[in-house]
């Protein structure tokens, strides 16, 4: 029967297929006591079974290449040191040998004994490990059950139906032609969602009822930008489907012809087009769409999903593919922005803050950090001399800040030409406008900076008081808002007067859709992620900037979302 279930849109695209449904791995499993004679075929069945879950892990391991390696292999040594784990195993046959359990039954009590221990630490950093000896348990088990897992037997041409999904199985998966997954829990921030992005895999998250209304084998169309997924589509569903899909292929051959056109309005004003990216693939496409640079590279994905810290000499290698990547087009990488909603498990960023999106990340978490920050200007520096670098810092919220980083910066160039390092002659250095009280005092830290970023998602956030991350708050949270709109107008002119250059590189960007606002505002320098370039190229061409010059007035007087959604629905005639 037809039903229709809402999640979270966490990576655009359609996709329709069967539904391959994965129940999470509680161990639903009742005592059973074995004869004293079968105990010893029973150890041998487990160790089997340990070893099948072992060698998986490692042909996963053998067959991730480049950066993905990199990202998710550190998830695989996890789970192997888990797998390893004398407490786990040794624990399972003691089980066996002494209780006579099965080895089926031994995993359950192992898992619950394990998982009452890492909650009973009331940390969020041992709940993600929960997670992980969940994925470790499962896997073990379908060993034992010689179940065919998932990796083994392939998803290929199928929807994947889980309850959660962890970055390394993801990218295996897709490397498998897996057409899409649907998550009951996660959120579009959490690491999986953006390797989904990253790799164009369609992906709901958040969907309560996912698992309990849909079937192995339900024929299923999940909607990536929507959140939306249809079980056991009707002929309405398949035709608006069809055509959606026909209407994107011919959408994206249209884009292809303006991969290396200019970015210009209709009325034919040359506006700056650059890229949010940081793995090789979004450089490339980046450089492949014709942007004019890297608007923000997001440093923070090198410390996340890992238990270690990248060193100098690794960042320094990453930044430069990028600065290289870009082929003499400027890069602009941005200091850590770990914290508030970009979790790592490396134990930088502090769990358990009251509120962490006002807590100690970003710069703030880099200036208590002196070794870090040290090792990562560094490493930026000395990319700077395979190209045109920018240096970034997020969350500026003092001008004491700017300074700290600023002077920071010049020391340690200063230091690595003394050291007869390779730097390039001149680093840009700018702050992100995201903390409404560095937006209200640009000025001041005019003296201190090359040029400014907006990172419209966190401006939002501060300005509104509405979390960035919170579902229930629903269209709170929107940059559709005036004060947002009179906010970035100001600070638009601001800079123009100031002859300080300032790139939006916040979401609201690259929403096609919202260009003509931005434009009517006075932006000119857009950064939107790689994949989008060529459809906000496309928007921006769409535009009559006179037009919306002159419409402008009526923009900042809007006083209602509705309003600023009317003089959007007139402000490009069709
Ligand atoms: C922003 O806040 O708009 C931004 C670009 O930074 P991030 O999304 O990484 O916080
Ligand atoms: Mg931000």
């Amino acid at each position: 029967m037809r039903r229709v279930l809402h999640g979270v849109g966490a990576s655009r695209g359609l996709a329709l297929g069967r539904a391959r449904v994965r129940q999470p791995q509680v161990l639903q499993l009742s005592p059973q006591t074995l004869p004293a004679e079968r105990v010893e075929a029973e150890l041998q069945r487990l160790d089997r079974a340990l070893a099948i879950a072992r060698a998986e892990l490692a042909t996963l391991r053998a067959r991730l290449q480049g950066q993905l390696a990199r990202e998710v292999g550190e998830f695989i040594d996890l789970h192997v040191l888990i797998l390893d784990d004398p407490e786990l195993v040794d624990g399972l046959r003691d089980l066996v040998r002494h209780q006579r359990h099965t080895a089926d039954y031994a995993l359950k009590l192992q898992r619950d004994r394990l998982a009452a221990v890492f909650r009973s630490m009331d940390n969020d950093y041992f709940r993600t490990r929960l997670d992980d000896l969940d994925h470790v348990i499962g896997r073990v088990h379908a060993a034992l059950q010689e179940r065919e897992d998932d990796g083994r037997l392939g998803l290929a041409g199928e929807i994947l139906v889980a309850d959660d999904i962890a970055p390394a199985e993801l990218a295996e998966l897709s490397r498998q032609q897996l057409l899409a997954v649907a998550t009951r829990a996660g959120s579009p921030l959490s690491h999986s969602a953006i390797i989904a992005r990253g790799l164009g895999l369609p992906m709901v998250v958040g969907c309560a009822e996912a698992l309990a209304h849909i079937n192995d084998g339900d024929a299923l169309l999940l909607d990536g930008r929507d959140g939306q997924l249809i079980v056991e589509p009707e002929a309405a569903d398949l035709a608006r489907y069809h055509e959606r899909q026909a209407s994107l292929v011919a959408k994206r051959g249209a884009l292809e012809r303006l991969r290396q056109a200019p970015t210009q309005t209709r009325d034919g004003t040359a506006i700056r087009l650059q890229a949010n990216g940081e793995r090789r693939e979004e450089i490339a496409a980046a450089l492949a769409a014709g942007a004019d640079g890297i608007g923000l590279f997001r440093s923070e994905f090198l410390f996340m999903g890992r238990s270690g810290l990248p060193d100098e000499e690794e960042q320094f290698l990453a930044y430069r593919d990028a600065v290289l990547g870009m082929a003499g087009r400027p890069v602009t990488l941005r200091t850590l922005d770990l914290g508030a909603d970009k979790a790592d498990d490396s134990g930088l960023a502090l769990r358990n803050e009251p509120n962490p999106a006002l807590g100690l990340r970003g710069v703030r978490l880099s200036l208590s950090r002196p070794g870090l920050l040290d090792a990562q200007l560094r490493a930026m520096l000395r990319a700077s001399a395979f190209g045109p670098v920018r240096v970034l810092v997020p969350m500026v919220s003092a001008r004491e800040e700017t300074d700290a980083m600023r002077s920071r910066l010049l020391r340690l160039a200063g230091r690595l030409r003394d050291e007869g390092v390779a730097i390039g002659d001149r680093v840009a250095f700018g702050i992100m406008l995201e903390v409404p009280a560095t937006a209200l005092t640009l000025a001041d830290h005019r003296d201190l900076i090359d040029f400014v970023a907006i990172g419209t998602n966190d401006l939002v956030q501060y300005l509104l008081a509405a979390d960035r991350t919170h579902e229930a708050l629903g269209g709170l949270y929107s940059e559709r808002h005036p004060a947002v709109l009179r906010l970035l107008h100001r600070l638009f002119s601001e800079a123009r007067s100031a002859g300080l250059p300032l790139h939006v590189c916040g979401e609201l960007a690259n929403r096609p859709e919202d260009v003509p606002l931005l434009l009517a505002l006075g932006l000119r320098d857009f950064s939107v992620p790689a994949s989008a370039v060529l459809e906000v190229r496309e928007a921006i061409g769409d535009c009559d900037l006179g037009r919306l010059r002159r419409r402008a007035a009526a923009l900042l007087r809007c006083r209602e979302r509705a309003e600023i959604e009317a003089w959007l629905a007139r402000a490009v005639p069709a």
